[in-house]
């Protein structure tokens, strides 16, 4: 596939993208997937964790990926974000070298800094997003310094600036984040995601370790965030009403393959695919 094969304007294109864990053979994508009701190579026991992944993402655009749990979407925005290395794949952002470049081919020192520069994550679990034997500035300025930003007193304003746009209490910069509650651990991690101002971020499961309440007030600084901010984004959840509050379009993933994609309102609407139903119909 040559990324310029047909229409322009995406932020992100992602072609044939592919991670197995373990052992590949020749037939492990061949013998997995929904057809088999399973992402486990029957040979040789490798995890096919994603597999034949094609989609493109838009300027501005918040895309969905939902599924049960080990369906692979972890996995997909890990790749993306180069905390896995890809089986096989091509990615290209309209960002990074005018899209000439497959982003899984660059050289760590770029991979680090496309990941610092371009993209943002959040993830799940708070400690894989944070390193908590810094303040929550100092996780902050992490980000900020590796995009190369060396003025302290510029990095501690920004840093306080991003605390107020994400409402965590300024005072608190110089604390560290065991001290917060949940709900405040994932302010300070969206902080972070968008302190270079990137044009795509990542959300994994960000509200599903936290209370009801305190999800709905998160789930709202996200959107206001995305609508601010302009930026694109793929949310993972399994939970459909996160997707339904927080996406444009969604991709249904189940046994590492997307089984279903379509505009967020046409899947919850009119789900085609037996899996996408059960999960809609679980919603109601
Ligand atoms: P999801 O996020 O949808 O729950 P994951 O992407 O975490 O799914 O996992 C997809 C599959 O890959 C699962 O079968 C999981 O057990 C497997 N997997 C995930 N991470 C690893 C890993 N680091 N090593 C081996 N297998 C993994
Ligand atoms: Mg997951």
């Amino acid at each position: 596939m040559n990324c310029q094969d047909s229409d322009t304007g995406w932020l992100l294109r992602v072609r044939n993208l592919t991670k197995i864990y373990g052992e590949p053979i020749a037939t492990s994508v061949q013998y997995t997937g929904p057809r088999f009701n399973s992402n486990i190579c029957p040979e040789t026991d490798a995890i096919v964790a994603c597999a034949e992944i094609n989609f493109d993402l838009y300027p501005g655009e918040v895309l969905g990926i939902v599924g049960e749990s080990g369906s692979g979407k972890s996995t997909l925005i890990q790749l993306l974000y180069f905390d896995q290395v890809a089986t096989a794949g091509e990615v290209y952002l309209s960002a990074l070298d005018e899209a000439q470049t497959n982003l899984l081919t660059l050289s760590n020192q770029r991979k680090r800094h496309a990941r610092n520069t371009l993209m943002g994550m959040v993830y799940q679990n708070p400690r894989d997003g944070l390193n908590f034997g810094f303040s929550a500035g100092g996780n902050i300025a992490e980000k900020l310094l590796m995009a190369g930003s060396f003025h302290v007193g510029r990095i501690r304003e920004r840093a306080a600036y991003l605390l107020g746009k994400t409402e965590v209490p300024v005072a608190r910069m110089d604390h560290t984040p065991s001290t917060f509650s949940g709900g405040m651990q994932q302010r300070v991690q969206i902080s972070k995601a968008i302190a270079n101002n990137p044009p795509l971020l990542f959300l994994d499961e960000v509200t599903s370790g936290l209370d009801v309440s305190v999800q709905a007030r998160v789930l709202d600084l996200i959107r206001q965030l995305q609508r601010e901010l302009g930026v694109s984004m793929i949310v993972v959840s399994h939970d459909l009403a996160v997707i339904r509050m927080l996406t444009d379009r969604t991709m249904v993933m189940k046994n590492g393959r997307i089984v279903e994609s379509g505009l967020t309102d046409q899947i919850l609407q009119d789900p085609q695919h037996a899996y996408t139903q059960l999960l809609v119909s679980s919603l109601l």
